[in-house]
């Protein structure tokens, strides 16, 4: 992706590096994930793009998630495909897998900056997870910690980033909005249309529903 890198210059000088940052629970790993993952690419001149699967989701305490070592699988196959596919921007991330929980974004953030020192952290999210923000775990100061916040919208959610910023001032400074055209689509959807046996090859990126039928994971 180092075309893309602002200035064309050498994305290896670290300085310069604009780093994404998607956090998930890819329970499993859908279009919509990936359409949102190369657009931020394209869109926000990313250098690279970390997928971070988060082990033990914050926000889901109390439902049902796949074992993380099935979500893994998925999406290492999801991005192989994607890697034979001639994307070189992706990175899979194990921060969120090899900690203890509670995985929160802000510490998260924290542990990326030792990681990354000097390279800018753009933390990537669809314009749901943005409307819940205030829910976050001191979510003032992971917003601090982000240098941008980059928002996909999705299609049914409407965002109004006033509301938002009156609750968490200083959030509208840091959020780059980007759109896809994309079809309405989630895990939980997905979840429920595998279990039932539905057709779902269309809205999983190559190679999911392989390791979806061979562990037999919504079963
Ligand atoms: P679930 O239905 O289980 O919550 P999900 O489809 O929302 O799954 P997550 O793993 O919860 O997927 O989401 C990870 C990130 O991807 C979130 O920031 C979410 O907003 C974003 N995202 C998921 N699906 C889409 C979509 N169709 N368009 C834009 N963003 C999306
Ligand atoms: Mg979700």
């Amino acid at each position: 992706m180092a075309g893309l890198n602002p200035g064309g210059r050498s994305p290896e000088a670290s300085n310069l590096q604009r780093l994404g940052v998607f956090g998930g629970t890819f329970d499993p790993p859908h279009l919509g994930h990936f359409i949102l993952a190369a657009e931020a690419i394209q869109q926000l001149a990313l250098t690279r793009l970390l997928w971070v699967l988060t082990a033990d989701p914050p926000h889901k305490q109390g439902r049902a998630v796949t074992p993380a070592s099935e979500r893994l699988a998925m999406l290492q196959a999801a991005l192989a495909s994607a890697e034979q596919a001639g994307e070189t921007g992706f990175e899979l991330s194990l921060i969120d897998i090899d900690r203890p929980p509670p995985h929160y974004a802000i510490d998260t953030l924290a542990l990326l900056r030792q990681q990354h020192p000097g390279a800018a952290l753009v933390y990537l999210m669809g314009a749901d997870s943005l409307a819940d923000l205030p829910t976050w775990h001191r979510p003032q100061e992971f917003i601090a910690r982000c240098d941008e916040i980059g928002v996909m919208r999705r299609p049914g959610q409407a965002v109004d980033l006033a509301a938002l910023e009156s609750q968490l001032p200083g959030l509208s400074v840091k959020v780059r909005f980007f759109a896809a055209p994309l079809v309405q689509i989630s895990s939980t959807e997905l979840r429920k249309w595998l279990a039932s046996g539905r057709n779902c090859h269309y809205y999983l990126p190559p190679g999911v529903l392989a390791v979806i039928e061979t562990r037999r994971i919504y079963r």
